[in-house]
């Protein structure tokens, strides 16, 4: 298989992170996208070298216009091409407050990252994409959207992140139809509780309900490298005739049990 690039947004940590290091593994090159973070970027790059994948790091705010282009941009100038982009950077309200303290400033912080940046920045790499020339399997590029459980799950805690998830969700499917007579699949994946930074501050509540209740099939904690085996089936063109797919990495948690 020829070497293939992607674009990772906030692949620094977490789950970008875990993705970063599976598309190393099939001896990718990947663009290591980061907001702040230019400690832990450099880490990822040195783990993906160590796993026979290559690339480089890159800063941008995938929230700000300028910053999206740039990443398209550098993108291409190291690798001619972008294969796939991974819409993963994301954040959680800074404050859980109840849907009827809820503030703007969370909401339009939320909006911006979690879901302006991805569609326009889907909208940056589609038009870049559409110009590439199709590789071995006929495609011209690949895009997706990680997304949550919280698309479809409601928590009054936290409406703000279950509305752009759910957006995200719907991102997928309208990107999914206007790109499939371009050779370009879209999908999503749904990822449940996974062990990173974000659920750290959350860990003794999900020890409980994962591990005492059950409130997964797949009694465990989720890991970063649990999302990135995923993206990198869609990589290594495992499903070339499905686009708009929603993959749950959950343990089981969408299940309806009785
Ligand atoms: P994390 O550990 O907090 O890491 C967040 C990553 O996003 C970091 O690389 C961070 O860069 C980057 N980032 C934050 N704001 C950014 C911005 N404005 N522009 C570019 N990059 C930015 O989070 P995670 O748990 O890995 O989550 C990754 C994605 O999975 C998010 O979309 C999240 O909603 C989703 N998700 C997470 C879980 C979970 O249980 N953890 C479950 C479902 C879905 P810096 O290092 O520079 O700050």
């Amino acid at each position: 298989m020829a070497t293939k690039t992607a674009l990772v947004t906030g692949a620094s940590r977490g789950i970008g992170r875990g993705i970063a290091l599976e598309l190393a593994r099939m001896g990718g090159r990947i663009a290591i996208n980061y907001a702040g973070n230019a400690a832990a970027a450099a880490e990822t790059l040195a783990q993906v070298r160590a796993v026979g994948g290559d690339g480089f790091t890159v800063q941008g705010d995938v929230a700000v216009a300028a910053d999206r282009e740039r990443l398209v941009r550098e993108s291409v100038a190291q690798f001619g091409r972008i294969d796939l982009l991974v819409n993963n950077a994301g954040v959680a309200p800074a404050v859980r407050a109840d849907l009827l303290e809820a503030g703007e400033e969370s909401f339009d912080r939320l909006f911006a990252i979690n879901l302006k940046g991805p569609f326009f920045l889907s909208q940056a790499v589609a038009r870049q994409m559409i110009g590439q020339a199709p590789d071995g399997e006929g495609f011209r590029g690949r895009i997706v959207n990680i997304t949550s459980i919280s698309a479809y799950t409601a928590s009054i805690n936290r409406g703000d992140y279950c509305m752009v998830k759910a957006g995200l969700a719907m991102m997928t499917k309208l990107f999914a139809d206007r790109l499939g007579q371009d050779g370009i699949n879209v999908y999503e994946i749904r990822p449940g509780v996974i062990a990173t930074d974000m659920t750290a501050g959350v860990k003794e509540k999900y020890d409980r309900l994962i591990l005492e209740q059950g409130i997964t099939p797949i009694r465990r904690w989720g890991q970063p490298s649990d999302v990135g085996r995923a993206v990198r089936a869609i990589l290594e063109d495992r499903f070339p005739f499905s686009t708009g797919a929603v993959f749950d990495v959950d343990g089981g948690f969408h299940l309806h049990r009785l």
